[in-house]
């Protein structure tokens, strides 16, 4: 069982933005920026291509109303890295697909390694920013 798993399943904790039938989503615990969300099927795939065509691209329709609900809080997001790692050459590391959306401003400084991690949020950070993201997502639900 994956960590992703265990997350959708309850029982470990994260904070999450939205749940519907096909997807979750939630703060990155090693944020590469404030506002880092992952969305992820609740089918335990390891590959892209182990999910059927609809939820895969569930996914990606979910990422973009994430994006619309971060535009409109305080995270700085002039622009967005939105991209999937798919197999462990790729720099995959949780073998359950995850799309990540990471806010992008002018100085940040990210670069983007595959590999190296920063360290990890306070949960209370994290769920501050899955609060108000989601609230902003369901606006647009
Ligand atoms: P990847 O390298 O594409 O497989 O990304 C896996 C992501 O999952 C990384 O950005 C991790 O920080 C993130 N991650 C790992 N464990 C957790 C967790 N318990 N809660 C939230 N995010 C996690």
């Amino acid at each position: 069982m994956t960590i992703f798993e265990k997350i959708i399943a309850g029982d470990l904790p994260a904070s999450f933005i939205h749940q519907d039938e096909r997807c979750v989503s939630f703060m990155d615990i090693h944020p590469l920026n404030e506002g880092h969300v992952l969305v992820v099927p609740r089918t335990p795939a390891a590959r892209l291509t182990g999910l059927d065509p609809e939820t895969a691209a569930h996914l990606f329709t979910v990422a973009r109303k994430i994006l619309e609900a971060i535009q409109h809080t305080a995270i700085r997001c002039e622009g967005a890295n939105i991209f999937l790692s798919d197999g462990e050459i790729a720099g995959q590391e949780v073998p359950h697909v995850h799309l990540h959306i990471v806010p992008r401003f002018r100085g940040d400084g990210v670069k983007l390694t595959f590999g190296k991690k920063p360290p990890a949020a306070d949960r209370e950070v994290l769920d501050r920013a899955a609060q108000t993201i989601g609230a902003h997502f369901k606006r647009r639900a």
